[in-house]
């Protein structure tokens, strides 16, 4: 009967660590801020005018009670900013239109397409299917019903310099990298090839457009917005987020019948989920882990002491 009770304990005790590691592991997360501070130096396209910010007041007023009041005015697509489906699709979601459920805590994933650009000339490079498809094969599985699929190109690195960033010719022309029509039309047909409700919800990308810079048909604006797919322009951070479990908030300002509307976006990267352990995470949790794991087998051990003191 004793060794009955010490094994009972024992699997209960078993049963508290693996909860307790992987309650500390699922509550933990990291916020990753992917939006650039909306001012005059926000990324964007230089065929949009520009940012405009002036301060109304700033100081005491005449009751001694400090004040600071501004006053902007903007384009909808300046800045870190969501693209409405309107946006090149007659009849299909203005921006105050998009379903909650398709910008709140959805899952991410993203995709980095350096390498493919890096070793392409074309600054202009279209991204091809199988850039996207050697992301599957090679790392994550299947991109999840209702996720928003980022795109990594590295552009990022170049924002503080418009000129560079924009790729801006003496035509007028602006000159990055951005999705093929074919990518575009893989992503937007992603759901039905899976059999998923929602499919691709949005799109992201660190350039200026979801189209490469000097597109005049925007043919992947286009493919993806015409199947209620939002794009995301101006992102920052997407390195960040290589390689990590995570999930998105994206919050555009709710512009009635907009066409798109700068927003805040934030990831919160799991640390490591239930049954998806990733390497790079689990290095760091398992000094935290230790500490729990060290500590609780020393308490099952005082107990069983107490409880079953004949096997000791
Ligand atoms: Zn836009």
């Amino acid at each position: 009967m004793k060794r009955y009770q010490a094994y009972t304990f024992l699997t209960l005790g078993t049963t508290a660590i693996i909860l307790t590691v992987a309650c500390v592991d699922f509550a933990s997360s990291e916020l990753v801020e992917l939006s650039y501070t909306y001012n005059v130096d926000a990324p964007t396209s230089p065929k949009l005018n520009p940012f405009n910010f002036s301060v109304l007041q700033k100081g005491f007023n005449d009751k001694g009670i400090w004040v600071e009041l501004n006053e902007f005015c903007s384009s909808e697509h300046s800045g870190t900013h969501v693209d409405a489906p309107v946006h090149f699709s007659r009849g299909s979601w203005t921006i105050d239109e998009i379903p909650l459920d398709r910008l709140w805590n959805v899952p991410g994933v993203v995709i980095d397409v350096t390498q493919a650009i890096e070793r392409s000339s074309e600054r202009n490079y279209h991204i091809q299917v199988k850039d996207l498809e050697k992301w599957e094969e090679e790392h994550h599985g299947y991109i999840p019903d209702g996720a928003v699929v980022l795109i990594h190109t590295g552009w990022g690195k170049m924002v503080k310099d418009l000129q560079e960033y924009s790729g801006l010719d003496e035509e007028r022309s602006n000159n990055f990298p951005g999705l093929s029509e074919e990518a575009a039309i893989w992503l937007a047909t992603y759901g039905q090839r899976n059999g998923y409700s929602k499919g691709v919800v949005g799109v992201g990308v660190d350039t200026i457009s979801v189209d490469v810079g000097n597109s005049t048909l925007y043919p992947v604006h286009r493919a993806l917005y015409s199947h209620n797919i939002y794009g995301i322009e101006n992102m920052a951070n997407l390195d960040k987020l290589l390689g990590r479990k995570f999930e998105l908030t994206i919050l555009p300002m709710r512009i009635g019948g907009g066409s798109g509307a700068p927003a805040r976006i934030i990831a919160s990267v799991r640390e490591k989920q239930l049954g998806h352990v990733f390497v790079r995470s689990a290095s760091t949790a398992l000094p935290r882990n230790f500490f729990f794991l060290l500590a609780t087998t020393v308490i099952l051990r005082e107990f069983l002491k107490v409880l079953t003191p004949t096997l000791y």
